[in-house]
């Protein structure tokens, strides 16, 4: 049994839906293009699931945050792949490829073949138990990274109304489920090995911000401790957590964001891999020919730092998508992929943006008890990145711009003084 498709996308995220509708745009025929994901439902964008789709009223359902919606542009229902010759192959995992003979194996036995596959799989969440913590299956403990797990989430605030939540780790998505279950008057405690929320990309003058709004809002914070058990009732369901320091936290439900796996898995012995994940060359092909990488799950060159990276931000998953197709389908006209790192999260009212690296010396601006204020980041002489919270429109775009030109700074002092009206004035 078998299928075969000049294109394939393996996976149906984010990056999928950027690179359907730039196959569409660059003339795709119908009968051509196959998608195949895991997921029952057409592409999305995830990070409606930490954010719109946890609120208590007015959530966002689908389908109204398919593909590509998170960049204005058309939104991709399942109608709009029909109406393209799109074969949508939803509900499928493929267990594995063979890049040689260029097949897919699917979990129902089917053989699908293609000219060229666009590896999408992005990442998957980091289980407890592979920090040597049994418990994940437990009906109250929730990860995010699917639509299947923010069901089971929203499940779980339903059930826990003023309850107690615990959320384990303090990266992006602990703090944005921090903030959705507040909104949702549910009592928050988060626990984190770090002195400080965010600890890969926040200074600790950043994150105390946060943090502070966040202690304001009712959340509390356990700092500089992991989590060793659960404490389950006779159902299986958590009723508490036991930490490392003694302590020991009543919880009727537990969200768990302890950092994600990129999918390499399918190919890993067929494809050259670095950071983890799929290395590509700058026009997102992979050291076989045959086979481009996108999103998460790709290692590309950025540019700007002349490094090999892999970035976790939809910002990248979008347009390595539509990058890997325009090299694709137009080789000679097709430069190698050039983007600023970006990054953003949104949580209560507060909004923020990063572009580029947050190494070096940081130089801080703006009012901190108020609502703008921001950071650059200074390495080798050069300003390499820059962070700014409750920017206008202008002013993010002013950062994003001078964070590309990576500017000569000579003087902290006075680009401190300066401030957002260094980027402004370029
Ligand atoms: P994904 O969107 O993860 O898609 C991968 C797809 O591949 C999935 O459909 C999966 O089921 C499928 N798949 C994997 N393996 C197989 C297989 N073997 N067979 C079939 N299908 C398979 N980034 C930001 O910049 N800002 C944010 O605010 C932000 N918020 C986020 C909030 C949440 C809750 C999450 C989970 C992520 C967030 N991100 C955010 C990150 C962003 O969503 C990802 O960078 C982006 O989704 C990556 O796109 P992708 O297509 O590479 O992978």
């Amino acid at each position: 049994m078998g299928r075969a498709f000049v294109y394939v996308i393996l996976g149906g995220g984010v990056a999928s839906g950027y690179a359907a509708l730039e196959f569409t745009k660059r003339g795709v025929s119908h009968g051509e293009l196959c998608i195949i994901s895991e997921e029952t439902v057409a592409p999305y964008e995830r990070p409606a699931l930490s954010k719109g789709y946890l609120l208590p009223e007015a959530p966002a359902r689908l389908p109204a945050f398919h593909t590509c919606v998170g960049a204005n542009q058309e939104r991709l229902t399942p109608k709009w792949y029909k109406e393209h010759g799109i074969e949508l192959v939803l509900g499928t995992r493929v267990i594995s490829a063979d890049v040689r003979r260029r097949t897919l194996l699917t979990a129902a036995g089917e053989t699908i073949s293609y000219k060229i596959l666009i590896v999408a799989t992005g990442a998957r969440a980091l289980k407890l138990e592979e920090f040597g913590v049994n418990g994940s299956d437990a009906e109250n403990v929730c990860y995010l990274r699917n639509l299947t797990d923010a069901n089971r989430l929203v499940d779980a605030m339903n059930s826990c109304s003023r309850g107690n939540a615990v959320i384990i780790g303090g990266g992006y998505i602990g703090m944005e489920c921090a903030a959705s279950l507040v909104i949702n008057k549910i009592n928050v405690t988060m626990v984190f090995p770090e002195a400080q929320c965010m600890p890969r990309l926040f200074t600790p003058k950043i994150a105390s911000f946060y943090e502070d709004y966040y202690k304001a809002k009712g959340v509390e914070f356990v700092k500089g401790t992991v989590l060793t058990s659960f404490d389950m009732d006779s159902n299986g369901k958590v009723v508490a957590v036991n930490l490392r320091d003694g302590k020991r936290l009543p919880a009727d439900m537990v969200v768990v964001g302890i950092g994600i796996r990129p999918n390499t898995s399918l190919f890993e012995g067929q494809l050259t891999m670095e950071k983890g994940g799929i290395k590509v060359n700058g026009k997102m092909q992979s050291s076989n020919s045959s086979v481009y990488a996108v999103g998460d799950v790709a290692a590309f060159p950025v540019k700007l730092f002349s490094e090999t990276r892999r970035l976790e931000h939809v910002d990248s998953a979008r347009k390595s998508a539509r990058h890997a197709v325009s090299a694709i389908m137009d080789p000679e006209k097709t430069g190698d992929f050039d983007v600023v790192p970006f990054f953003y999260s949104r949580v209560f009212t507060l909004s923020w943006q990063f572009y580029g690296d947050n190494v070096g010396e940081a130089v801080h601006f703006g009012d901190f008890s108020g609502n703008t204020f921001g950071a650059y980041w200074v390495n080798k002489g050069h300003l390499v990145g820059s962070f700014l919270e409750g920017g206008t429109k202008e002013e993010y775009e002013a950062i994003a711009m001078i964070t590309s030109l990576k500017p000569a700074i000579e003087d902290l002092t006075k680009l401190e003084s300066q401030g957002l009206s260094y980027a402004m004035a370029v």
